[in-house]
């Protein structure tokens, strides 16, 4: 077996959305970018309901917002929960949100295998020397700073990358994340996800046919995700008194899992479990949610699952991913441009991932409380995020990842004057997609509050140009126009 030794500016562990998306972004800067990943795609992986943030701020970022719109895959207006209190199932949409207004009001539903194969292909295009079949084994230093990394390629050979940055994006079960603090695990949430497909069950009726519907019951809660028009991803979620319903034959404990959810028994009366193919197999992941005590060291990065991960019900995951991607990538591009040294810029990067994964974290805390219903989440999400317009809506931009009032997160139809526009048509928008009569949101004093701030918030939220003008944190950094990298406010 022979070895061999090279030499880079960034290597990124892991091809999962994490890592694709920053080794696109830094590769698109000038870097030269190594990324290797240990499968050869495409891969299995769960996490399929996505956010709008995702898919319209990142996907134009990364370049393949027509390649996710050709593939055909499922279009989520929002989310149906039979959720707290309320016996009746109550949606919401994210077209409530200006910010997600017009073009942007919608997520996708993916098969993962088929996008994070998008991902990947497009980081290849986009020069980044992608290499499958390749398994980091360890981290190298050189005195305190991380300074390249070992793998085995496929077949069996050992090489060593010296590398500039060293970014850790392999997800969940990273061996690489101990090299930057450790790894703490969330009293609160401690549960046990088991999950398989189905073909022919039942769907919402329009428009709400392709939104994720989250069904509680007495030992956690149902995912049903539709990924086609027969194909659905389905997942019980059991919490922590409840985890020997998983264990034994999973085949029966998903079936009495679902016996003990009406609404979900009810949309899988018709339905045949998948059996083979990637889609057979019925799978058990320990969901539980952890962070890390640090995301990074001189010379290493952590961003996605290897950093953290909280509790799967808002679909944060790919959203964490990809947006600790986006920073991350702001972070060394900033280094390479010369404009900010590495601590300041890291410290940014942490700092907003902390705060993204904060507020997804505390809100879900509060929404594993059953005894209330939904009025009650949605003030807890102002409440968290300090959101200027309605309680409704501040849940509505939590929930679809904007809670960070990232510009670079919204496509560029979501303007000052759309965000504006977008507001005024709330009041007929909230009152359509709003399933609650008499909901608030349908009164013209609420629609002309609304449309105010929503025209402060997009003035201060992208200056004149679509850059940010003001840091998130006081002392903070400040987005480019272009979102590439960090500038100094002064700067401006
Ligand atoms: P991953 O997608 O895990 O990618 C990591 C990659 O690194 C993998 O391809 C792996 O092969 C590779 N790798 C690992 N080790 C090495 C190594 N040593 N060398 C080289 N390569 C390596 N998220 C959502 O957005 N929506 C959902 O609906 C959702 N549902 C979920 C349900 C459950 C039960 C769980 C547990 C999670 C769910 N998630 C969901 C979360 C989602 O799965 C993850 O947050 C997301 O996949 C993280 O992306 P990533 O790029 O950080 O890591």
């Amino acid at each position: 077996n022979s070895s061999s030794h090279q030499e880079t500016d960034i290597v990124v562990i892991g091809g999962g959305p994490g890592g694709s998306t920053v080794a696109t972004l830094t590769a698109k800067f000038g870097h030269r970018v190594l990324l290797l990943e240990r499968e050869e795609f495409p891969r299995y992986q769960i996490g399929e309901s996505l956010l709008p943030s995702t898919v319209h701020g990142i996907g134009r970022l990364l370049g393949i917002s027509d390649r996710l719109r050709a593939a055909g895959f499922t279009r989520k207006n929002g989310g149906t929960f039979r959720w707290g209190s309320n016996p009746e199932p109550w949606t919401f949409s994210f077209a409530i949100s200006p910010r997600f207004a017009g073009p942007n009001s919608f997520a996708y539903q993916v098969e993962r295998m088929k996008f994070d194969q998008i991902l990947l292909d497009n980081a290849r295009e986009c020069g980044v020397d992608v290499r499958e079949k390749c398994t980091v084994v360890d981290v190298l230093h050189d005195g305190e700073r991380v300074s390249g990394v070992s793998y085995v390629d496929g077949e069996g050979r050992k090489h060593t990358v010296d590398a500039g940055f060293v970014v850790d994006a392999s997800g969940n079960k990273t061996r690489t994340s101990k090299h930057v603090g450790e790894r703490r695990y969330s009293e609160f949430f401690r549960n046990l996800a088991l999950f398989g497909y189905f073909e022919g069950g039942r769907r919402l009726p329009p428009p709400n046919s392709g939104n994720i519907l989250s069904a509680a019951f007495d030992d956690g809660w149902f995912w049903y995700i539709p990924l086609t028009e027969t194909l659905t991803s389905v997942g019980a979620v059991v919490q922590r008194g409840a985890h020997e319903k998983v264990q034994g034959d999973p085949e029966q404990a998903l079936r009495n899992l679902i016996d003990a959810c009406p609404l979900i028994k009810d949309y899988l009366k018709d339905a045949t479990r998948v059996t083979d193919g990637p889609y057979g197999e019925l799978r058990v992941r320990k969901d539980y949610s952890y962070c890390n005590t640090e995301f990074w060291k001189p010379g290493m990065v952590l961003i996605g699952d290897a950093a953290c991960f909280v509790d799967p019900v808002f679909s944060s995951g790919v959203h964490l991913a990809t947006y600790s991607a986006l920073l991350a990538a702001r972070s060394l591009n900033s280094v390479k441009a010369g404009t900010v040294g590495e601590a300041e810029a890291m410290g940014e990067f942490e700092r907003r991932y902390r705060r993204e994964y904060g507020v997804f974290y505390e809100f879900l805390v509060s929404f594993y409380g059953m005894h209330v219903d939904e009025h009650s989440y949605f003030w807890k999400a102002k409440d968290i995020t300090e959101h200027p317009l309605s309680e409704f809506e501040a849940f509505v931009e939590l929930v679809g990842g904007a809670a960070s009032g990232e510009s670079q997160l919204l496509s560029p139809e979501a303007t000052a004057e759309n965000l504006v526009g977008g507001s005024r048509s709330l009041a007929t928008a909230a009152g359509r997609l709003w399933e609650e009569p008499g909901a608030l949101h349908g009164t013209a004093v609420v629609a002309n509050a609304m449309t105010e701030s929503a025209r402060l918030q997009a003035a201060a939220l992208l200056g004149v140009d679509g850059a940010e003008s003001v840091p998130l944190f006081a002392d903070g950094l400040i987005a480019s126009a272009d979102g590439t990298q960090w500038i100094r406010p002064d700067e401006y």
